[in-house]
């Protein structure tokens, strides 16, 4: 049965493989044993039941709280030919006799519900007449009254488990406690075995903080790296939200605010123009975020510092769900430390007052973090991290610059050299400094000195950090034969506490800027524009975010491997059979464009960089296809019949005569090919017009130039016909 679920996930999905423990947990659900699913936000919940969806025979009824996410979900599962529909009252009341028609009669796959919903009496009438194979509960935490979340309406799911004895059910959640855990796995009857938890590192995502001291500028900064892209700002107040919108929108930014403070009327369109990119920047408090499943968020920033690192992860990790590369940046003042402080001293319960410091400090930690910071962000969850170095933190990557004042640790290491005699090196020096008792601090009676063990606040590959920077700045000399250390006239300075003495304590390691390695294989970037383009004018057309027709990760592939057939784009990256028969003609035809203008060939998906290169200089010769279909067109078949028999579509034949033409090869009845296109004379001479004033390279600028009234494939049959003819004037 994995092996039905691995092919849903190619010809359905377009996606190569599964993600850690999806796998698995499709397998456990599929052989009908209750499961329950923790996987961060973005890690690919559910896919763990569209999947097990599309392999039943009946009906997944998914559980969600949210009805923004289930139309959203919806929407897209259609665009890929899933059947999938909702229930709730905000359809109109023919929609909804619709949806009620389509679940009578067994046409829908996933049925989508709030809980509430789900328990209604005439919800559960409908529900027992159909065949309910699996239930599947999203945000599941919510069942557990221990959960920061709890909704009484989730506890009484029982009553819709109980219906259906021979329904699997499966329960997903990105949060929860092991009490909450243990909590959702007694109410549905979920084995030990049966739990998968994933990893809660989102290794795609950059983390770094840097001290805030100018935190307009530093976010207009940030905000001009990142342009054309999807992003969030949050802040702490309402006040603030509508202070920096105001700010970036008078210096030209996209933004829009969004807080609890504004009606829920535009709440939902400013989340609905953002979901569209209709506008890049998002600038919210807290209270956004949650009704939105937007894969593309390219970054997340936090003006002002976080409560706790729960809602931290929470919010950085609406950024770069689609696997992609995403840059989370906090700017961290210790004004918002106090104001936070400031807050808690006015709590009255003293367990929560505790409890929120304890918090209060975890956030710190991570802000404050010398080494990686995913080591206490992870540790929240309880996780240890996989690797000592991420290299994907701005102490990982050393991009943290900012030096902090050690004069005090400084002064306790030179104190430290001029003590022991100035004969020791590194190694020994932190051995005193932080209390060791090894033969060698103790022969040499160390251990008495004054400056034995006052240097325990440091470990020691900090000090050795340190104590290279003494040195590369001149306050030590190193001797050369036995590395004795030794102090020079800049350190009396600083011990005498004349001047003070910055530098980091992360010295920085050696690798890319992060901003470097956002794609493995970046496509061409002119390309993927025009593709971005044509995306959002179909998406509005259909009414759909742009995300649901392809996502940015598609486009890219699609601008690095140049796909000119239909079998190559169903090799790219979320490219399906619903997607490819939708789209797949129009984005062949921008892709194919493109290339004879730039005089790009396909790229086989297997090819090395080097190859890549290479073919980007030869010319594309007439393929044996092309040359085969044109001699039947020009025994009289039509575009039409050619299909047929090469069963593909009508344009893969235009672009095969098109090819033919542009290795300079002839027709000896051109005339055939403006026959095709059924337009009138008049039209046709307008065309021909448009082309000889545009440009015969792109379509788009002639279909405009038309008005939007010949179609693309006609526009490409007289293509053919306009090259021809100048060809062969
Ligand atoms: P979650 O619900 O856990 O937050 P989603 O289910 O929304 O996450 O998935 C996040 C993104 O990852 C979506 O854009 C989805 O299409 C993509 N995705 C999920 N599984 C895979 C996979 N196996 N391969 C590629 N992309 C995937
Ligand atoms: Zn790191």
């Amino acid at each position: 049965m994995i092996n039905q679920a691995s092919i849903i996930l190619k010809n359905v999905f377009g996606f190569d493989q599964f993600r850690e423990s999806q796998e698995a947990i499709i397998d456990n659900v599929l052989h009908r044993r209750n499961t329950l699913a923790i996987m961060p936000t973005g890690g690919g919940k559910s896919l763990c039941y569209q999947i097990p969806g599309g392999v039943f025979d009946g009906l997944t009824i998914v559980i969600s709280p949210l009805i923004s996410l289930m139309q959203d979900q919806v929407r897209q599962l259609n665009e890929l030919a899933i059947p999938a529909c909702v229930l709730n009252s905000s359809l109109s009341d023919s929609d909804y006799q619709n949806n009620l028609d389509a679940l009578k009669q067994q046409q829908i796959k996933l049925l989508f519900l709030a809980p509430e919903t789900a328990l209604q009496s005439n919800i559960l009438d409908l529900l027992t007449n159909c065949d309910v194979a699996c239930i599947a509960i999203d945000e599941a935490h919510c069942i557990s009254e221990w959960g920061h979340d709890f909704r009484p309406e989730y506890r009484q799911l029982n009553r819709l488990i109980e219906c259906f004895p021979r329904a699997v059910c499966i329960a997903l959640t990105a949060t929860a406690t092991p009490r909450v855990r243990d909590d959702i796995k007694r109410q549905l009857n979920i084995v030990d075995s049966s739990e998968f938890i994933s990893s809660f590192d989102r290794p795609n995502l950059f983390i770094g903080v840097v001290p805030k001291d100018n935190p307009y500028l530093q976010c207009k900064k940030f905000v001009e790296q990142h342009p054309e892209q999807s992003g969030i700002i949050y802040c702490q107040s309402r006040k603030g939200v509508d202070e920096l919108t105001s700010r970036l929108q008078q210096d030209g930014f996209s933004a829009l605010p969004y807080h609890a403070g504004l009606s829920s009327i535009k709440r939902s369109e400013y989340q609905e123009r953002f979901i569209r990119d209709d506008v890049n920047i998002i600038v919210a408090t807290i209270a956004f975020g949650m009704g939105i499943n937007k894969p593309d968020v390219r970054y997340v920033l936090h003006y002002d510092l976080p409560k706790n690192i729960e809602g931290y992860y929470q919010q950085i990790g609406r950024a770069g769900r689609d696997g992609l590369d995403a840059d989370c940046l906090l700017l961290f003042g210790y004004g918002d430390t106090g104001k936070i402080r400031f807050f808690i001293d006015q709590m009255s319960n003293e367990q929560e007052k505790r409890l929120a410091n304890v918090h209060l400090n975890q956030m710190l930690a991570l802000a404050e973090a010398e080494d990686c910071r995913r080591t206490p962000l992870l540790a929240y969850f309880g996780e240890q991290s996989a690797r000592e170095n991420c290299a994907n933190c701005d102490n990982c990557t050393g991009e943290s610059k900012e030096k902090s004042d050690l004069t005090v640790p400084a002064q306790k290491f030179l104190s430290c050299v001029h003590r022991t005699g100035q004969r020791f090196g590194s190694s020994h020096i932190i051995d005193v400094l932080r209390g060791s008792s090894a033969e060698k601090v103790l022969q040499n009676q160390h251990n008495l000195l004054s400056t034995y063990n006052i240097g325990n606040e440091y470990n020691k590959k900090q000090w050795m950090t340190l104590a290279r920077q003494l040195i590369q700045k001149g306050l030590l000399n190193q001797e050369e034969q036995f590395g004795g250390l030794k102090l020079t006239q800049k350190a009396g300075d600083v011990l005498k506490g004349k001047v003070p003495f910055f530098a980091l304590l992360q010295q920085p390691v050696a690798t890319t800027s992060h901003t470097s390695k956002t794609l493995a294989n970046p496509g061409d970037q002119q390309l993927v524009a025009i593709l971005k383009a044509d995306r959002k004018r179909l998406a509005d057309e259909a009414n759909l975010p742009p995300y649901a027709i392809f996502s940015d990760r598609t486009l890219n592939e699609m601008a690095y491997y140049f796909p000119h057939s239909e079998e190559s784009l169903l090799r790219i990256h979320g490219v399906g059979q619903a997607k490819l028969e939708k789209y797949g003609t129009h984005f062949l035809n921008l892709i194919t464009d493109y290339c004879q203008q730039h005089d790009l060939q396909e790229i086989s998906n297997n090819q090395s960089m080097s190859q890549v290169n290479a073919s980007k200089t030869t010319k594309p010769t007439t393929s044996a296809k092309s040359i085969e279909i044109a001699q039947a067109f020009e025994n009289g078949q039509s575009v039409m019949a050619l299909a047929e028999t090469f069963k593909v579509k009508p344009n893969t034949i235009n672009n095969h005569l098109y090819r033919y033409v542009q290795q300079g090869q002839r027709f000896t009845r051109p005339d055939f090919l403006l026959e095709q296109t059924q337009l009138e004379r008049d039209k046709i001479d307008q065309a021909l017009n448009a082309f000889e004033q545009h440009t015969a390279e792109r379509l788009k600028p002639v279909y405009d130039a038309l008005n939007e009234q010949v179609s693309y494939d006609q526009l490409h049959l007289l293509r053919v016909y306009f090259i021809h003819t100048k060809a062969n004037a």
